[in-house]
This record gives structure tokens, C-alpha cells and sequence, in this order.
């Protein structure tokens, strides 16, 4: 299930970068704390209410350099639109209505979007005065916040929340295989898509699926169902859209929601850089199985030793995604296009994987034995029973004794006995320590 998408939207200085912080503050630290993912500061996940939903920051996005001012905030507004589900604009109200607030608000009024107006650095009650003056944007009634100082942001969080669209709840049947293509602009996204859906016993279904503006493919290899997910967002888009990068990882994190598998699509022919690593980094922890594609193999000049030495690149730099199996393909050559569904069908059946309890608690037995718990101030961790609480990915949950006793080592150590029993290639693993009642 896609979560909702909120965009902040304003002019520049108005506090919106204050406001996400505020926002998704909290939840930024603990992701950072998960080692070697890059993190994005413009895009992130939050929740309000028990409801989780995406927050973008479009004041950060870097369109075209030679944007002038306005021209750069209405494109921030048309990727608002066209993005979000809920939008906030911020304005400054200590400043008062400027232009260019006039001309955002024009913009989102007529795309007809819910939007939820925020004044920002109303930071006393003497201010909340300068609130009233809002009303004539004709964006309903405006909400006084205060980033700097933490007030009003409830309300705010509240009155966002209320907008959200109900989504339907199954898409598609439990046994087909979602999969989405996710990578940086021109590794070869749109032209691996239509080598997969070229291949001889691949039959694509006459009618497409539509989600929103997304456009899925459905179709149908050796009996297998499968859909390939926003097909429509891997192909080429107007200039706003190739002028932003973030775009389209901001577009394919959607699409990786929605799926089982997701293919990480690396260009071999330039190796990794920065931006692979964040777009790797999300997929490790959208918690989807994962495969990683080196595309544009036939372009590598190459000697027997090249591919063990791009594997341990890959290895090296995406460390958490050792579950992930590689593949060296070219959809120019069509060069072991044919391994891919096979590899997609095997990721997503461990990415279901269900291990019985007894042999679970077997498993965690032996390894406790084998290599017992860590100790702290005396007190030794004990793992009491241990059960399977979910599938895609396997999530585990460990009773224990005490939950500060267990150490992430120790949890990786089991992390890695479980592997060891079931293979699980292509999926990550949840394990979560509870204090036994
Ligand atoms: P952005 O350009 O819209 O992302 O704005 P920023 O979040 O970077 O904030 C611009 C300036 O306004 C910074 O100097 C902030 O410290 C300040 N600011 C943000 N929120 C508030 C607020 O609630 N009250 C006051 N007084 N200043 C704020
Ligand atoms: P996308 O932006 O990720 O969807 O990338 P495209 O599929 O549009 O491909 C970008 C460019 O790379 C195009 O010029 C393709 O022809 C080229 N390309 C894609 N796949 C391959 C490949 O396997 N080998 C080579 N040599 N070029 C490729």
C-alpha cells in the first residue's frame, strides 16, 4: 500500500525546511543510525496519529540552475500537484502576503488539490494578529505555526491527515509478483523494461493497470502473473521532470512501495556513484526484496577479473544489501535478460518465506548455545521463545528477558544463523527483541 504524499511548498525563507525538520525529526535520527544509508534531507517518511505518510521538502529540490526565482517555485508548485496527495503552503507571517505567494496560491487553486495554508513564525500569541490577513489567498483558514518554537504543529498534523485519500486496499492478487525498476537517470531503466517485456514467453496483458498517474503493466511468464509497477514513471517525462532528479527517485520510492521485488539498476559502464547509494538505500529499507541489475554490461571493457571485481564494489558499498544477488546484464545485447524474471520470481518467494515456530525456536536454540548471549553488569540476555509475527519481509520477533540486553551484534549474529538454515536470497530480515509480559 502507497502511504499518502504531503508537499511543503513556499517561497524561499518562509520556514519550510524548518517545518519538515520539525516534522520528521525524530524519525531522521533513527533511520541515520542504520550504517552506510545515505539519507535524503528533502524527502523522508513520518506519522502523525498512527497514520505514516511521505514528507517532501520541494523548497530543497535543485531545478535548473538558470531558473529564475519565481519561475523555480511554481515548478517546486506543478511537482507539488502532481505529486502530492496533500500540499502545504507556508508563508511568512511576519512578512505579509507577497507576490509571489499571490501567484503560488493562484497555481494550487486551480489544480483543485486539497491544500492546507501555515503561517509560519507566528511565535507568540501578539502575532496570531498577523494571521487573519491569510484569508484573502483563498486557501481556507490559515493555520498559525511556529517552527522554530514547535507550536501549532499538531493542529497542522491534524488538519493534513484529514485529506487523505482512502485508498483501495488490495491492487492486485496476493500471488502476483510486483516489481519495479529503480536507479538514477539514463542506467537503462525504460530500455531494461522493454527488453523484459520483449522477451518471447513474455505476455503482456492488454489492459494496463492505473493507479493514479501511474502506469502498470501486467503480465504473464512461464504461468507466473506478474505487474511491472508505474511503467509509465521509467519512461521519459517533460523537462521538469528530467530536470530533477530527485523527482524521479521521489517517483520510483512510490513505485517500490507498491512492490514485491524491486530491481536497483546500476550502469555498469560508469559504476557506482553517490546518487546509487541513496537510491540503494531506500529500497534496503522499504524492506522489499531486492536485486541488484548492472545494466550495460556489453559497453564494459572487461577481463576475467572485472565482474568479481564489480561484485565486491557493489559488496562494498551497499554492506547492508548482502542479501541482494547481482546480475550483469545489457538490455542492448539482451545479454542474460533471460535470468531476470527467474531471479525476480525466486527473490519473491523468499521475500514470503514462512518458517515454522518449532523450527525457528530449534534454530535460535542451537545458536544460543553455540554462541551464547552477551552479558552486561551481570545480567545475561535470554531469549525465551521466538516466533515469525510477519512475511515480506520475514520479521521475526525475539521474548526476551530484557530488550536492552540485546546488542546488534548478537541480533546479527542470528540474523545470520537464520540465512544460514534458509537462504532467504533477495529479502531482508526483520528481527525485533520484546520484553517477555
Ligand atoms: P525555507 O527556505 O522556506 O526552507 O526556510 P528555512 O526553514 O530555512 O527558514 C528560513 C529562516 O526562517 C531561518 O533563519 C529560520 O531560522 C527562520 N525560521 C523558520 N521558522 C521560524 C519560526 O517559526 N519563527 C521564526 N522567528 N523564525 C523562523
Ligand atoms: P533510463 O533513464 O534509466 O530509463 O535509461 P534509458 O533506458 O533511457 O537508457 C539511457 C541510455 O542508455 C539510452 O541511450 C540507451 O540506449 C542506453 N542503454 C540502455 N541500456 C543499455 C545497454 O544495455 N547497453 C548500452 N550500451 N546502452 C544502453
Amino acid at each position: 500500500m502507497a502511504n499518502p504524499v504531503v508537499a511543503i511548498v513556499g517561497r524561499p525563507n518562509v520556514g519550510k525546511s524548518t517545518l519538515f525538520n520539525r516534522i520528521v525529526g525524530e524519525r531522521l535520527a533513527i533511520v541515520e543510525d542504520i550504517p552506510g544509508v545515505t539519507r535524503d534531507r528533502l524527502y523522508s517518511q513520518a506519522e502523525w496519529l498512527g497514520k505514516p505518510f511521505h514528507l517532501i521538502d520541494t523548497g530543497g529540490i535543485d531545478f535548473d540552475d538558470h531558473d529564475e526565482l519565481l519561475e523555480s517555485i511554481r515548478h517546486q508548485a506543478e511537482l507539488a500537484v502532481d505529486e502530492a496527495d496533500v500540499i502545504v503552503l507556508v508563508v511568512d507571517g511576519t512578512v505579509g502576503i507577497t507576490d509571489q505567494d499571490q501567484d503560488v496560491a493562484r497555481m494550487l487553486f486551480r489544480s483543485k488539490k486539497p491544500v492546507v495554508l501555515a503561517v509560519n513564525k507566528i511565535d507568540n500569541p501578539q502575532r496570531l494578529n498577523d494571521v487573519y490577513e491569510f484569508y484573502s489567498l483563498g486557501m481556507g483558514e490559515p493555520m498559525p505555526i511556529s517552527g522554530a518554537h514547535a507550536t501549532g504543529i499538531g493542529d497542522l498534523l491534524d488538519e493534513i491527515i484529514k485529506h487523505f485519500p482512502e485508498y483501495k486496499d488490495d491492487e492486485y492478487d496476493e500471488d502476483v509478483i510486483r516489481v519495479s525498476l529503480i536507479g538514477r537517470p539514463n542506467v537503462g531503466k525504460s530500455s531494461l523494461v522493454n527488453a523484459l517485456l520483449g522477451e518471447e514467453r513474455v505476455i503482456v496483458s492488454d489492459i494496463a493497470g492505473t493507479t493514479r498517474d501511474a502506469i502498470d503493466t501486467p503480465f504473464t511468464f512461464e504461468g507466473q502473473e506478474y505487474v511491472l509497477i508505474d511503467t509509465a514513471g521509467m519512461r521519459k517525462r517533460g523537462r521538469v521532470y528530467e530536470s530533477t532528479e530527485k523527482y524521479s527517485v521521489m517517483r520510483a520510492l512510490r513505485a517500490m512501495e507498491r512492490s514485491d521485488v524491486v530491481l536497483v539498476v546500476i550502469n555498469g559502464e560508469e559504476g557506482i556513484i553517490e546518487q546509487d547509494k541513496k537510491v540503494a538505500g531506500y529500497a534496503h529499507e522499504a524492506g522489499r526484496g531486492v536485486i541488484i541489475v548492472v545494466n550495460k554490461w556489453d559497453a564494459v571493457e572487461k577481463d576475467e577479473r572485472t565482474m568479481n571485481k564489480f561484485i565486491a564494489d557493489i559488496r562494498e558499498e551497499f554492506k547492508y544489501l548482502a542479501y541482494a544477488p547481482i546480475l550483469f546484464v545489457s538490455a542492448k545485447t539482451k545479454q542474460r535478460i533471460q535470468t531476470v524474471l527467474p531471479k525476480v520470481t525466486q527473490v519473491a518467494e523468499q521475500h514470503a518465506m514462512r518458517i515454522a515456530t518449532p523450527v525457528l525456536n530449534d534454530l535460535i536454540h542451537e545458536a544460543t548455545t553455540v554462541t551464547p548471549p552477551p552479558s552486561d553488569k551481570g545480567r545475561r540476555l535470554r531469549i525465551n521463545y521466538a516466533t515469525q509475527v510477519a512475511v515480506k519481509p520475514p520479521t521475526f520477533v525475539l521474548f526476551v528477558n530484557d530488550t536492552e540486553l540485546m546488542h546488534f551484534s548478537y541480533q546479527r549474529y542470528l540474523e545470520n544463523k537464520i540465512r544460514e538454515a534458509f537462504p532467504l536470497e533477495g529479502t531482508p530480515v526483520r528481527i525485533l527483541a520484546r520484553n517477555k509480559s
